[in-house]
């Protein structure tokens, strides 16, 4: 995203939204109660347990936990990333988007691009499959295994050899040479004179999402010929950071895979499908990126990573893992998989076939396992020395996380490996770090407690309370998760009363909230709004007492190792009186 569309205005947006409609015009609802119910579009199932609200313009599964205002429908259903959801949402509702500078001159500029790559795809296709120059690239793919029906679905092609066979084909004029330039397919040798990029190689069409071509990968045909891959530049419409190989044929599936394989090349993902294994992508030669990892949750709930036994595919591990470790914790699992030495996917699974392979996918390691066993290659576990060398390598990696749910089964891990307790780990760990480690419970983003949890509830489901709250900031400082959600939403509902849980949800996408908000999606409910009033009364109260508990802990605590100044004490003696 290059520009950041104002708040007040997606909030308008979804005030004029229907969801029900929205979706309705995807696949038919039919209504129940307040509600609109359908089989859910995300997971296989015979009764409906995919839910639209109206009220709260939201959609929420029962079966599978898929959920999300407008805005993520289209992107979940539609598979839009979030501008193109945004303006396609805007456009229904005769909105306009902020002018975020030149949309519709980019628009046409990538169509343009597009139209470019498709043809070239086009040709280099045919020449492999007919070319008298491709025979000896259609010899190498036979000796690779690969069937004529792969080479199609695939639309593998063949560049020939020459350096102006993209100029004389297409016959490019100097008007449009800058395009092809711009498209990653000619480079700029003069200012009068072009070549192609791509010669002499077996060619791999590269589809974004939504199927549009917007680049190559390039494969030699000998050992000595260097680079033995070639990609297309970064262009407009090519980003390797955001791209995954094979990511295209997957989610213009209609049932989303129970995982996906990360694995390094594009003949790993081919070698795949053609022995039946129809869920593995790959990185187009760049090291797996935070955006990667996004992109890849918003598909499968598992993401398993397979790497080459070699040192290459040891180093790529050791990255991957570091991307990996902040997105730890549900719903997210992450797997890995290390092949023998010398063996890549595409060896391998001819060796071991489907059933083997698949095997190894279920059974791939747990990150916390195969971080502990990474790192501990280097520690001598026998002795005292090797232990401590260890904790401190697993320290610098945990610094990178506060979440309880990712320490935890590591912190077990390293247990299970050096036969020290758990809760004696906790603690060396808190030592060696002086400080720079959140303490071990970290509130701030665990799931809501029970109170907590009930008092966001109550104002989710009837926003209006939230006028009659006074001195919301007195809940300021209270050590709860959940807190900081409660009193973002408070104050967002003070100051817009109209708000639905749609945009409520909208505020916090892409941040830490966004899980926590996830778990609080409001629940039909028998109250009426004065009861709900004295509930968020009661609740807050306890809240408050909560806090109160809270300070006269801290003060008691600190007068056993301190002695506490005159105000703390005065402090002190008036909370204990109050209670
Ligand atoms: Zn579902």
């Amino acid at each position: 995203m290059s520009f950041k569309i104002p708040r007040s205005f997606i909030d308008q947006l979804l005030a004029k939204v229907d969801i029900v409609s929205l979706i309705g015009g995807s696949f038919s609802l039919k209504k129940a109660g307040k509600s609109w119910v359908a089989c859910c579009p995300f997971h296989q199932e015979k009764t409906p347990s995919f839910t639209v609200s109206p009220d709260k313009q939201f959609y929420h599964c029962f079966g599978c936990g898929a959920h999300g205002n407008a805005i993520s429908f289209l992107i979940a259903y539609e598979k839009m990333d979030f501008m193109e959801a945004l303006k396609t949402l805007a456009h229904q509702q005769g909105m306009t988007l902020p002018s975020g500078g030149g949309e519709k001159e980019n628009k046409d500029e990538s169509t343009g691009l597009f139209e470019i790559l498709e043809k070239v795809v086009r040709y280099y296709h045919q020449v492999l499959l007919k070319s008298e120059q491709a025979i000896f690239a259609r010899q190498y793919l036979r000796e690779r295994g690969l069937t004529l029906a792969i080479l199609k679905t695939f639309e593998i092609g063949f560049a020939p050899p020459g350096w102006n066979t993209l100029s004389e084909q297409f016959s490019i004029d100097k008007k449009q040479t800058e395009r092809w330039i711009q498209a990653g397919l000619l480079i700029q040798k003069d200012l009068d004179h072009t070549y192609d990029r791509f010669r002499n190689r077996i060619m791999f069409p590269i589809r974004d999402r939504k199927g549009y071509p917007i680049g190559f990968g390039g494969r030699v045909l000998t050992a000595d010929e260097k680079p033995k891959y070639l990609n297309s530049p970064e262009t407009p419409i090519f980003h390797k950071g955001y791209e995954l190989y094979g990511l295209y044929s997957i989610v213009h599936k209609r049932e989303r895979p129970s995982y996906l394989l990360v694995v390094e090349g594009y003949m790993d993902v081919i070698a795949l499908v053609q022995q039946g294994i129809t869920s593995s992508v790959a990185t187009l030669g760049t090291a797996l990126t935070k955006e990667h990892l996004e992109l890849l949750f918003r598909y499968a709930p598992v993401v398993v990573f397979c790497f080459d036994g070699d040192s290459a595919g040891q180093m790529a591990a050791a990255r991957a893992l570091d991307v990996a470790l902040p997105f730890l914790g549900n719903p997210h699992e992450i797997r890995f998989m290390v092949l023998p030495q010398n063996e890549d996917p595409d060896t391998w699974v001819r060796k071991i076939g489907k059933d083997s392979f698949e095997k190894h996918i279920k059974t791939a390691k747990p990150l916390a396992t195969f971080l502990v066993e990474s790192v501990s290659g280097a520690c001598d576990l026998t002795q005292v020395d090797g232990q401590i060398k260890l904790i401190q390598l697993i320290k610098s990696k945990l610094e990178k996380t506060s979440d309880l749910m990712i320490r935890y089964p590591i912190l077990q891990e390293v247990s299970r490996k050096t036969h020290i307790e758990c809760s004696v780990l906790e603690k060396a760990l808190e030592h060696t770090t002086e400080g720079t480690l959140p303490s071990f419970s970290t509130v701030s983003l665990s799931p809501p407690t029970p109170l907590v949890k009930k008092t966001i509830q109550l104002l989710l489901q009837f926003p209006v309370l939230a006028q009659k709250v006074e001195g919301a900031e007195r809940l300021k400082g209270i050590q709860l998760p959940g807190i900081a959600l409660l009193l973002h939403i408070l104050e967002r509902l003070q100051h817009s009363p109209s708000l639905s849980f749609a945009a409520l949800f909208e505020d916090l996408r892409e941040t830490d909230y966004e899980k926590q908000i996830s778990q609080l999606i409001p629940l039909q409910t028998t109250l009426s709004e004065g009861e709900a009033g004295l509930e968020l009364k009661g609740a807050l109260k306890k809240l408050l007492a909560v806090k109160k508990q809270q300070n006269v802990e801290d003060l008691l605590q600190k007068s056993r190792t301190q002695p506490l100044s005159s105000e703390e004490k005065t402090r002190l003696q008036a909370l204990l009186v109050s209670s």
